[in-house]
């Protein structure tokens, strides 16, 4: 075939919720929440735009904004990016991830990644001519199995990409997994792709380890977070991206030729919302208790319960239910039931299948009320 992704179709997420709206079913399958932003961030949007913010905001994004970010990378992580140099705003973690990819990986290069994957690093790296090698997270528990990280690192490795708190598995890295990252490339140009997006959405009072707070880890790293998990607002596509100096002049030579620039009023909103403070610092207790609320509804259902961490999703096995392949499981459950999840086989380049499917409970207590009674009857 012509095609340069022949084995990539619709993602998964569309696929669901497009299902999930043909069959009126309960969308607990894409990763949003279904209550609205803040009503204060709206207002801002709308102030910023009437102000006349309405032409190209700055292309590596507007400074206040990237100050405020700098700020808060300091704060709690203690590792200091110059926003002048070392911070870009994005469209959402999902540009940022493509532009870190395409900036660094040319023909034959090799990149780790660690099944469940969230969808996009594969065909990122693929398109810009990478070779993705895919290592299985350790099961109970999901975890790195670091001994084969190190057997699998060679002179063509050059890259790997974490994800802490874990799509779609909600496990999150300790300390130790980063201090055993960071020994096992030491004295090596490998560079890290950290995928944070859900940084602020962990529980039980875990830190989460960024790999700002490790200065080895930190100099080799592209770090990509997204405000649309911060703030509420996944369809304002908003992100970013701090690296060190030497690493952000190549992500921008590639981010000016991609977007150039960012929606310039939720920028400038963003910055003011931000700059209040706090708010992301209660994220984890927030989600922490619609994960104990959605937990608690189907305690007593058939579905076994895969702890989470962190992030706003929970796997649940049937195993003890059904047989059949998790997508059509998932399709069956959306379209005889009403409620749709994610098969967490699509997180695996070879579909592998463990009768998990993914539920976001980024959702109204109704919603997970409504799908809790569902889940008990089957
Ligand atoms: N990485 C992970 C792990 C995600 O879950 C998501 C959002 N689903 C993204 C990246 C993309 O974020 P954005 O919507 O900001 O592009
Ligand atoms: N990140 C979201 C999820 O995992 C979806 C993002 C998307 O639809 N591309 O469900």
């Amino acid at each position: 075939s012509n095609s340069k992704l022949p084995d990539v179709g619709t993602t998964i997420f569309t696929v669901m919720s497009k299902l999930a709206a043909e069959h009126d079913a309960i969308n607990l399958s894409q990763g949003f929440p279904d209550f609205d932003c803040h009503e204060g961030l709206v207002s801002l949007v709308n102030k910023f735009m009437k102000a006349g913010n309405n032409q190209y905001a700055p292309m590596s994004g507007i400074i206040g904004l990237r100050e405020i970010l700098a700020e808060k990378i300091e704060d709690l992580y203690g590792t200091q990016y110059d926003p002048d140099t070392e911070i870009t705003i994005t469209a959402g973690a999902t540009q940022a991830i493509y532009t870190a990819i395409a900036a660094v990986i040319r023909e034959g290069d090799e990149v780790i990644i660690f099944e469940p994957a969230y969808d996009s690093y594969q065909p990122a790296i693929t398109l810009n001519g990478g070779i993705t090698v895919h290592l299985k997270l350790r099961t109970p528990g999901y975890t790195i199995d670091w001994q084969e990280v190190k057997r699998s690192i060679n002179p063509l490795t050059k890259m790997i990409i974490i994800n802490t708190p874990h799509n779609p598995t909600g496990t999150v890295l300790s300390a130790a997994d980063t201090l055993i990252l960071a020994e096992i490339t030491k004295g090596t140009d490998i560079i890290i792709l950290s995928d944070e997006v859900y940084e602020h959405i962990i529980f039980d009072d875990q830190p989460h380890h960024s790999v700002a707070r490790f200065r080895p880890l930190a100099e080799r790293s592209f770090i990509i977070s997204s405000f649309g998990k911060t703030i509420h607002a996944t369809g304002w596509k908003v992100g970013y991206c701090a690296a060190p100096k030497n690493l952000m002049a190549e992500f921008r030579k590639v981010h000016q030729f991609l977007v150039f620039s960012v929606n310039t009023p939720v920028q400038f909103a963003l910055a003011e919302f931000l700059g209040q403070k706090g708010h992301y610092l209660s994220l984890g207790k927030f989600y922490q208790q619609k994960r104990d609320y959605f937990i608690d509804l189907i305690k007593n259902s058939k579905f076994g319960i895969v702890p989470s961490a962190g992030t706003y999703f929970q796997l649940l096995n049937y195993q003890t239910i059904s047989n059949e392949k998790d997508t059509d499981y998932a399709q069956r459950l959306t379209k005889e039931f009403g409620v749709a999840s994610i098969p967490v086989s699509a997180f695996y380049h070879q579909q592998e299948d463990n009768k998990v499917l993914r539920f976001c409970f980024a959702k109204k207590e109704d919603t997970l009320e409504k799908a809790a009674v569902i889940l008990n009857k089957i």
